[in-house]
């Protein structure tokens, strides 16, 4: 794993700020990254997958999120499909494509929608069986890394439940619209998918049947929701590097930044967040791993401790660097603009509060 490391971290340099800039990640670095398993590392290997555990793969993503929150989103993307093709798929289409996934195909998953953000149940995307084949029409919007995706996992409703089905993103009938300027995150290839009369074979349905419309959703996001988590731990480990170097080399008023006492305090927050964002996740990685009846709530606690942490040590970071950090481009200020986001998906704030009021009433004692 820490060769994986390395290479990643070698690959992405000191690109990520241009990245960032330009709005775009090589598509050629995407497909190489993505044919040596790097891009969802739990696929198992009999797929061509790395096989990680959860824990593993925690670390993994915490290190890439470290390096550039865009990379690690399309990572998380591509995950996810993988994920929800592996959970929800029959053991031939796993067969059929996963492969393509750990072999450099790239994929993105499509829920939300215009009237469909925290509300998923209001989603209206159709898919309609016709003799062997299905019809998919609707708009998903924000759909994460969907400008560079040659797969999408589109869920939509089927019958009286829901499906995930895999669409090839040259169908006819699909059209990927780019997001302009997002706020952070910007070359993570954000797109609204817009689905007309899109017709393909029906063992594009994975698993062939309706599923409850929560059940499926929530399966999907499981894996989304951890993800996102062990990136925020990645996005305080470089704040706190780039804010411990800063208040560490500058001085003012005669002393270095690190010993008015003020600052060091800022820096002490930034550990206690960053301490805290990575025993959360890894609590919720050791549920995963060991299967344990636990997990769903100990990953939406990781994701929500993880997002919180991160938006507020990035802003923390950005104080300490002041002007030093106060330009586009500029590790900190990406992080300030990347963890903002992260607050929003795989459950919002709000919503992950929800959930774990509803855990807190539900637990016994
Ligand atoms: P709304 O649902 O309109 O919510 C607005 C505000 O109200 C939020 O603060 C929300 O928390 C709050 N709120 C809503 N309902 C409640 C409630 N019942 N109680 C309390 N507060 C509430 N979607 C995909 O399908 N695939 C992707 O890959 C993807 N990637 C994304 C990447 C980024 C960077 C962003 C910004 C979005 C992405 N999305 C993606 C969409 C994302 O899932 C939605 O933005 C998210 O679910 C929130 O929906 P919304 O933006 O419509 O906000």
């Amino acid at each position: 794993l820490s060769g994986a490391m390395a290479s990643v971290a070698l690959r992405v340099g000191d690109l990520a700020e241009e990245w960032d800039r330009t709005g775009l990640i090589p598509r050629d670095l995407l497909r190489e990254l993505g044919a040596e398993g790097r891009l969802c590392a739990e696929v198992p290997q009999q797929y061509g997958g790395w096989g990680l555990d959860s824990t593993s793969s925690g670390a993994y993503t915490a290190h890439v999120g470290g390096l550039c929150s865009s990379l690690r989103s399309v990572m998380t993307s591509q995950g996810m499909a993988a994920w929800t093709i592996h959970r929800l798929g029959t053991a031939e289409q796993a067969a059929v494509h996963l492969p393509r996934l750990t072999g450099g195909d790239l994929a993105a998953v499509g829920f939300s929608e215009p009237g469909a953000g925290s509300d998923l149940s209001a989603m209206t995307t159709t898919v309609r069986r016709d003799g062997d084949t299905v019809v998919l029409d609707g708009h998903k919007k924000w759909v994460t890394a969907a400008h560079y995706a040659d797969l999408l996992v589109i869920v939509g409703r089927y019958q009286d439940g829901a499906v995930a089905v895999v669409v090839p993103a040259d169908a006819p009938g699909v059209r990927i619209e780019r997001i302009a300027d997002p706020l952070g995150c910007r070359a993570a290839g954000h797109a609204d998918v817009h689905l007309d009369g899109v017709r393909l074979p029906a063992d594009s349905v994975l698993g062939g049947h309706g599923l409850p419309p929560a059940l499926l959703v929530t399966t999907a996001l499981a894996y989304g929701r951890m993800s996102v988590a062990w990136g925020c731990v990645g996005i305080l480990r470089a704040c706190l590097a780039a804010a411990a170097a800063h208040a560490a080399g500058r001085e003012q008023f005669g002393k270095p930044l690190a010993e008015h006492q003020l600052v060091a305090g800022h820096l002490a927050d930034l550990y206690t967040a960053e301490q805290v964002a990575t025993r959360a996740c890894e609590h919720a990685s050791r549920c995963w791993d060991e299967g344990s009846p636990d997990q769903v709530v100990a990953t939406v606690l990781a994701k929500h401790v993880s997002a919180t942490q991160a938006a507020r040590g990035a802003a923390t970071a950005v104080q300490v660097l002041a002007s030093a950090g106060s330009r586009d481009g500029h590790t900190v200020a990406r992080a300030y603009r990347d963890a903002k986001l992260m607050e929003i998906i795989e459950g919002s704030n709000e919503l992950c509060r929800l959930m774990l009021a509803q855990h807190a009433l539900s637990a016994p004692g």
